[in-house]
């Protein structure tokens, strides 16, 4: 499309709908690229501005863009937004009366809607209108859960592969703020949208400050944190309904306007507190992860996660609630491994098991880092940092390195030992010459590198290994196991005496002394 026809059409109509001047980076290409009639798929972190890249399209469109959402709850609120600024907007879904949606059909039929918000499960009751005559575009929004790489898979997606079969000609715009390579190769395949055109935006949100600390005296030390803060927003994830109670009480004894949310809450008593967060009545919601999406608050001060979250992908979309408004931030992490076993509980049993754990591996390897937490972050989702970040905990306060290359050495030639294909437990029982069942059924014992570190205690070889991953030398193969795997990165150290540096686990003299006790 040429730059008048942008400048003519664009310009006045982003204007004129949603009040701004410029577009943020990214959305211009992304909205031509659908005007062009093209699939698109959008990666765009929360707050990057992805709604307009499908909601001006839609009002340069003739008919209606019909917006799939698995986020019931906030439709109304979407839409009512979209009215209040002259858009035609409406949601369908199953809570709305016959005649209610007999009137929405017809409004799509006398092209009287630009957008048409829609839960997956309530499609089938669109069939008069799902004709291209009808439908100029297609949204498919928090499009990561239909894969089930992904960290939100839900089942009620798997079906829209059948759009682009029944309406080959019309674009779809998947969009999500999450979403790694495999998850976006399978977000391609399942909606038929191969050639879409990606647009990866930078998760970089520089703004937000990351922080990780051991999870010793917790509460103690939110409440310390939160009193510092007593005029700022923020919000604080638990694991539990329980925990988020608890701690909202405890806050609300120092006199700190706090409440909790969850799922048990009625309707009614979860959006009084959206809305009183919204409005600053209330300073800090103490939540579960139930919690966050959709709402558009620029000014949440601070994320806390009082415990781990199950990977990545949520802990990068919890934290993006902070910061919208490009002010200073801060995301606090607590960790204990207390947490990670809870969470690998929940993992048992579950058809992904293997994958769950896999990521959640991960996210214990960034609480774990030793090296600029935001590199970590960023490379998570394929995006790599030249230089560390300068606002992060590992950044403010680096550890003390040592040359650490001897246990590189061995435990990177241990992994090639055992040909890449056993995970981390077995790679540091043969270093530690371990004599359990699973090492002497496989014949470990006869591995050259078989004891060759049996020295060192097994967490600080834990230690040694998480650090080995964040730099690059080796991988876990999460689909394969978990098995440790070399990168090309580990030839250097194995073949060309490149040296590592590592850091000293905390309590190194104490684990030393006992594990090398008789
Ligand atoms: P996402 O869906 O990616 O999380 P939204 O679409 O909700 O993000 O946009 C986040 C915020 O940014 C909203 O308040 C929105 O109005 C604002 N925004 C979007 N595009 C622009 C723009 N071009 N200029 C200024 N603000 C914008
Ligand atoms: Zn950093």
């Amino acid at each position: 499309m040429a730059e008048a026809i942008l400048h003519e059409h664009l310009y006045p109509t982003l204007k004129k709908y949603f009040g701004y001047d410029q577009f943020r980076p990214q959305q211009k290409e992304i909205i031509t690229n659908v005007l062009e009639g093209n699939d698109t798929l959008v990666i765009m972190p929360t707050g990057g501005g992805k709604s307009i890249c499908y909601q001006l399209p839609a009002l340069l469109f003739e008919g209606v863009t019909l917006v799939i959402s698995p986020l019931i709850a906030l439709m109304k609120d979407q839409v009512d937004g979209l009215n209040a600024n002259g858009i035609e907007a409406e949601y369908f879904n199953s809570s709305q009366d016959s005649l209610k949606q007999q009137e929405i059909l017809d409004q799509v039929a006398q092209k009287k809607l630009k957008l048409l918000y829609v839960a997956p499960e309530s499609l089938s009751a669109l069939n008069d209108i799902l004709k291209e005559s009808y439908i100029s575009c297609i949204a498919i929004d928090e499009a990561h859960c239909i894969s089930s790489w992904g960290h939100d898979f839900r089942p009620s997606y798997q079906q829209l592969g059948f759009l682009k079969r029944s309406l080959p000609q019309t674009p779809i715009i998947a969009l999500t703020a999450t979403a790694d390579k495999a998850t976006r190769q399978d977000i391609l395949e399942q909606l038929n949208i191969p050639n879409a055109q990606q647009f990866l935006s930078s998760f970089d949100r520089k703004n937000i400050k990351l922080e990780v600390r051991p999870a010793e005296n917790r509460v103690k030390q939110i409440l310390d944190f939160v009193e510092k803060r007593r005029e700022e927003s923020g919000i604080i994830y638990c694991l539990s309904r329980k925990g988020t109670e608890k701690l909202a009480e405890k806050l609300q004894h120092k006199g700190i306007k706090a409440t909790a949310y969850h799922a048990g809450l009625s309707f009614e008593d979860r959006s009084k507190v959206q809305e009183d967060f919204i409005f600053d009545k209330t300073k800090v919601v103490c939540a579960t992860v139930a919690f966050g999406m959709g709402i558009d608050k620029s000014n949440v001060r601070f994320v806390i996660h009082y415990n781990m979250p199950k990977n990545i992908e949520g802990y990068y979309q919890e934290i993006g609630r902070a910061g919208r408004d490009g002010l200073a931030s801060n995301a606090l992490l607590f960790h204990t491994y207390a947490d990670v076993i809870q969470l690998r509980r929940f993992t048992e049993g579950a058809s992904n098991e293997d994958l769950q754990n896999a990521k959640l591996d991960r996210m214990k390897e960034f609480a774990e880092a030793t090296d600029c937490r935001r590199k970590i972050l960023l490379g998570y989702f394929g995006e790599y940092l030249e230089e560390n970040c300068g606002n992060c905990d590992v950044c403010e306060n680096p550890p003390r390195f040592f040359d650490g290359t001897i246990y590189a050495q061995k435990l990177l030639s241990c992994v090639a030992r055992l040909q890449n294909s056993e995970p981390a437990g077995i790679v540091i029982d043969v270093l530690r010459g371990a004599q359990n069942a699973a090492i002497l059924s496989k014949n470990y014992q006869h591995i050259k590198t078989y004891g060759a570190g049996k020295e060192t205690a097994w967490r600080d070889w834990q230690h040694y290994l998480t650090q080995l991953i964040n730099q690059g030398f080796c991988e876990i193969a999460f689909h394969r196991q978990n098995a440790l795997q070399l990168t090309e990165v580990a030839k250097k150290v194995l073949f060309e005496k490149e040296k590592v540096w590592l850091t000293k686990p905390k309590d190194l003299k104490e684990q030393t002394k006992k594990s090398t006790a008789p």
